[in-house]
């Protein structure tokens, strides 16, 4: 079953055109039997330069030859241009082929017809917006995606599609809109997507400096799910209100949930808001410290066994300029967890050489040297493997969110 499906996929052109052969010939004998008006001579000959050209641009697909089965197409149209499926084929063709504009013309041409159905009309210009999508022609896409919904809102693959284009363009109040429409004509849960949109709509807030914008978005966004990164919002707004004690509760309950978003909490919550108000600033970062020294106080078993919050602790106490208590603490640890990764080896050995113990540090670099494995992006996606350095709640490459995967780096 795999094998033949396997096969499919990379025939699907040439079982396309095979199929519409058939149509061809299924239409000759029909219009043989009703006896259509064209004298028989001429409706054979016609007949035979249609099956030769659908059998010519069979075999070029299927020897893999797409400008050649597109040209033998071209001149079945020109023979018979009333058989739609050959447009759309050819539309097809045309766009994987990367001939947008042809393509295009092809779908207007059919959506402009007077003599079509509804539904092919309607499959016209849905090929159309693909065309634009694929052609990068956005704001046609959206245009040609949205008319496709007047006549038919029950269109996953459309208004997935809108989904996608708005999630890209960051314009956050179009994606929460499609996303909904996506939950209602689709059976997959989209609670957890919305969450995240609503999170980057109250970020966009966080940012201007609208804060009650921004805490409407986000209550919003914990009623659809409690992610990840809503809760380092949370965060961040808990800290601006002064709210000191709920803003460490929450980040124990992050840090528990999620240990290996240790050093990504600090980083984000330390990022930049434009309050113009330097008193507001100050406060912020007062507080931000008094958090840092509860995390780095933090003594909680599971915490600290793991390799990604006693990293974070380590570079947050360099940063302070606490190089002793660093090296101490990781010191500690690899005493404890003999195999421990590559990214704490070095972080060990740029300690030995700060603190001038270069003995040791020769010793460790040594031993790390011989086992170095090659060094790879800090994130992936775990649904497509895209690699980053930078954190992404929604995969760049295949669009999926919350898949990001850690890996140590060095
Ligand atoms: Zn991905």
């Amino acid at each position: 079953m795999e094998i033949y499906l396997t096969w499919i996929s990379e025939h699907l052109l040439a079982v396309i055109a095979t199929g519409i052969t058939a149509v061809l010939v299924y239409h000759y004998l029909i219009e043989k039997e009703t006896g259509a008006k064209l004298s028989k001579r001429y409706r054979n000959s016609i007949f035979e330069a249609q099956s030769k050209i659908f059998l010519n641009a069979t075999q070029y697909l299927i020897s893999g030859n797409k400008d050649l089965a597109i040209k033998e197409f071209l001149s079945a149209v020109d023979i018979n241009r009333e058989t739609i499926e050959t447009y759309f084929a050819l539309g097809g063709l045309f766009r994987s082929n990367g001939e947008i504009e042809k393509a295009i013309s092809i779908h207007r041409s059919l959506i402009a017809r007077e003599n079509i159905s509804e539904a092919h009309r309607l499959r016209a210009l849905k090929e159309l917006a693909l065309d634009f999508d694929k052609g990068g022609f956005v704001d046609k896409a959206i245009e040609t995606y949205k008319d496709v919904l007047k006549i038919n809102r029950d269109q996953f693959e459309v208004i997935g599609a809108l989904c996608r284009i708005y999630e890209d363009t960051e314009d956050w109040d179009q994606a929460y809109n499609y996303r909904i429409m996506l939950s209602k004509v689709g059976h997959q849960n989209q609670a957890e997507t919305i969450s995240h949109i609503l999170v980057q709509k109250a970020k966009q807030y966080f940012e201007r400096g609208e804060f009650k914008k921004c805490e409407e978005d986000l209550e919003d966004a914990f009623r659809f799910a409690p992610s990840v990164s809503a809760k380092i919002l949370r965060l961040k707004l808990y800290l601006f209100s002064g709210d000191i004690e709920q803003a460490k509760f929450l980040l124990l309950e992050i840090l528990k949930e999620h240990p290996m978003y240790a050093s990504f909490i600090f980083v984000s919550i330390a990022e930049d808001f434009n309050s113009s108000n330097a008193d507001v600033k100050k406060s912020y970062l007062n507080r931000l410290e008094l958090v840092k020294k509860y995390f780095l106080e933090m003594n909680d078993k599971d915490l600290i066994s793991s390799a990604s919050v006693v990293l974070s602790k380590v570079r947050l106490l360099k940063e302070s300029g606490m190089i002793e208590n660093a090296f101490e603490l990781l010191a500690e640890w690899m005493g404890q967890n003999k195999n421990s990764s590559e990214v704490m080896k070095v972080e060990y050995i740029k300690l030995l050489i700060e603190l001038n113990k270069k003995d040791e540090a020769l010793v460790q670099t040594k031993s790390l040297l011989e086992n170095l494995h090659q060094t790879l992006a800090k994130h992936y996606c775990r649904q497509c493997g895209y690699n980053s350095d930078s954190i992404f709640w929604r995969c760049p490459q295949c669009h999926e969110w919350e898949t990001i995967q850690f890996r140590w780096k060095v």
